[in-house]
């Protein structure tokens, strides 16, 4: 762990590879922004994406049946498209405008930032059957145990309206088009290298990554929560 930083570090800290504290990054006031826009609109599409579960819940409990529990649930993946979608395309032209600063052109929108866009309706899908599969288990899990319906809905309504799952959503997927952005324009600009920026706390795996890397290599976040940055690598002075 670092104890300081110098007069150029703190000048320039896109160069180098680590900040003092996730508050510090480069793309801490962005995804923050992103963040307060957004996550609202996420949970509540969390919240509506099975809205059918009370129904399949008392099938379940007055059959006992809990075989076809994911399927009957009927996710909707539809809802959540429109807020995932605002939210790539607010932090993509974030990261754009700050990557702009750093290499000295204009922000431009190019492939990395499109085609996390066009991966907005997997990403969607996914999220949503992983709700739908967490939702399944609980209502199988609570039908085995003999729970009564009112009790698995409770449970089913308070995992849906977590929202912390959908901030650690809205936090990771800000994350990512920032970093798109960031990435097109280092692109944009002639560099083949980027830096992966860490910070004091970030897990074993991300402070593995910390420093330069060929364009080309995964950007994060590595994980749910990954609040990592790029930037431009020290190499290419
Ligand atoms: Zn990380």
């Amino acid at each position: 762990m670092r104890s300081g930083f110098s007069t150029a570090e703190l000048l320039y800290p896109l160069t180098k590879a680590r900040a003092t504290s996730a508050s510090k990054l480069p793309n801490a006031k962005a995804n923050k922004k992103v963040v307060s826009a957004h996550q609202q609109a996420v949970q509540d599409a969390i919240a509506n994406s099975v809205p059918n579960y009370p129904d399949v819940v008392t099938e379940a409990v007055d059959s006992g049946d809990t075989g076809d529990i994911v399927d009957n649930l009927d996710p909707k993946p539809g809802l959540l498209l429109p807020a995932l979608i605002g939210l790539y395309t607010m932090a993509r032209s974030l990261g754009a405008m700050d990557g702009a600063k750093l290499t000295g052109g204009d922000p431009i929108q190019g492939d990395n930032g499109n085609a996390l866009l066009d991966n907005a309706p997997t990403m969607a899908d996914n999220i949503t059957n992983t709700t739908a599969s967490t939702v399944g288990a609980i209502i199988t899990s609570g039908v085995t145990d003999g729970q009564s319906a009112s009790d698995i809905n409770s449970t089913v309504g308070d995992v849906l309206n977590n929202d912390q799952r959908a901030n650690m959503i809205t936090l990771t997927e800000a994350n990512r088009a920032y970093n798109t952005g960031v990435l097109d324009q280092l692109i944009a600009s002639g560099e083949t290298t980027f830096e992966w920026i860490t910070y004091d706390g970030a897990c074993a795996d991300c402070l593995a990554l910390e420093g330069t890397h060929p364009v080309g290599d995964d950007t994060p976040p590595l994980h749910p929560n990954c609040q990592c940055a790029i930037g431009l690598s020290g190499s290419t002075d």
